[in-house]
């Protein structure tokens, strides 16, 4: 999963790149409104973390305009101001949450994790595939009612192809959501890590489709 986080204090942006990219996801820094719409044009997010108070604009104004051009990407508003004008005005410009500073990490990804739920279609809270079970929240995972002990990119990795299911996925695309590599990136790392997975979840996992990427064994 990837996420745009927009704020303009660099020891805010800072600590919540270190913890988001923890948990596993793959995380931009934009530090102003201009540069959140720039950022959020070429690249496609799963989520943006989008603070209210930003340089040349603000976080309103950058949903605003992403909702005008078609972006539907969940957006979680960030305000130092507290009060329910603000909330309410977010909400009606196409925000999708609002969270209060100060926030507690957990909240902050608790929340996330339930706007990327929701934007992925009505999914159960653990995600199945055929004998494979993961669990988000937890970073769980079992095959055939045996739990299996992944690292965190290798979660990550198998989280966005079960969310997929029989999808055939780009490397490109793989890199751009699990990694936080840029469209140069050496793309053999996916080839790596869907090693690593074949080697802990049975080779059948996931299917290469020649030429075009990999999808997830759907049975
Ligand atoms: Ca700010």
């Amino acid at each position: 999963m990837r996420l745009l986080v927009v704020e303009d204090e660099v020891r805010l942006a800072t600590a919540l790149h270190r913890g988001l990219s923890r948990e596993g996801f793959a995380v931009d820094i934009a530090a102003d409104g201009l540069a959140a719409l720039d950022a959020a044009e070429t690249t496609s997010y799963d989520a943006v973390v989008l603070d209210i108070m930003l340089p040349k604009l603000s976080g309103y104004e950058v949903v605003r305009r992403l909702r005008a051009r078609a972006d539907w990407t969940p957006v979680l508003l960030l305000s130092a101001k507290d009060g329910e004008y603000d909330q309410a005005d977010g909400l009606d410009l196409g925000a999708d949450d609002y969270l209060a500073k100060p926030f507690s990490f957990v909240v902050l990804l608790a929340r996330l994790r339930a706007l990327l739920r929701r934007n992925a279609g009505p999914r159960p809270v653990v995600l199945e595939a055929g004998e494979l079970r993961l669990d988000p929240g937890s970073h769980e995972v079992s095959l055939a009612g045996s739990a299996v002990v992944l690292t965190t990119r290798e979660f990550t990795l198998l989280e966005y192809l079960v969310r997929r299911p029989g999808q055939v996925l780009t490397k490109t695309e793989l890199l751009e959501h699990v990694w936080e590599a840029g469209p140069d990136a050496d793309a053999n790392v996916v080839e790596v890590y869907v090693g690593y997975l074949r080697r802990k979840l049975g080779a059948e996992i996931v299917q290469t489709v020649r030429g075009a990427g990999y999808r997830l064994a759907t049975s």
